[in-house]
């Protein structure tokens, strides 16, 4: 049966379900009532995406293309621009967290990050088409 995971990256897995919200051993995350939500963070059941497989050694691993934007002094030019969106491919799965590795930004200036105009944290999981803002001030933008 398929694992789902949670933007918290919390893993549903159907074989140990969840005791606290009684949902037994076994059941599919399909049967899983709407009502249901993550045990770690809170997050609504139509959250979670089916959990992304090992990558094997002849196959490559499926990429997801992302849009970025880097404000006052994130900026960096041709990488992370606050005019237009950077589009940047990462592996499926990844998270903000890799995506700021991946453009070499400085993780302890990192103070905003927005997803698709949600504040969110370093373990958010991205998705295909998904727009990230990065800044480097609390308060407004
Ligand atoms: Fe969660």
């Amino acid at each position: 049966m398929d694992r789902y995971q949670c933007r918290c990256q919390y893993i549903y897995d159907p074989a140990v379900g969840d005791p606290t919200q009684g949902i037994p051993p076994g059941t599919p995350f399909s049967e899983v009532p709407d009502t249901w939500v993550c045990p770690q963070c809170g997050l609504a059941k139509s959250y979670f995406v089916k959990e992304v497989g090992k990558p094997t050694s002849d196959q490559g691993h499926p990429t997801i293309k992302v849009k970025v934007k880097c404000f006052s002094t994130l900026v960096k030019e041709q990488m992370c621009d606050y005019k237009g969106s950077t589009e940047h491919e990462l592996l499926e799965g990844s998270t903000i967290h890799d995506l700021i590795e991946k453009l070499s930004l400085p993780l302890d200036a990192v103070k905003i990050i927005f997803l698709n105009s949600k504040e969110v944290g370093f373990d958010a999981v991205l998705h295909d088409g998904d727009q990230i803002a990065f800044s480097p001030v609390t308060g407004a933008m």
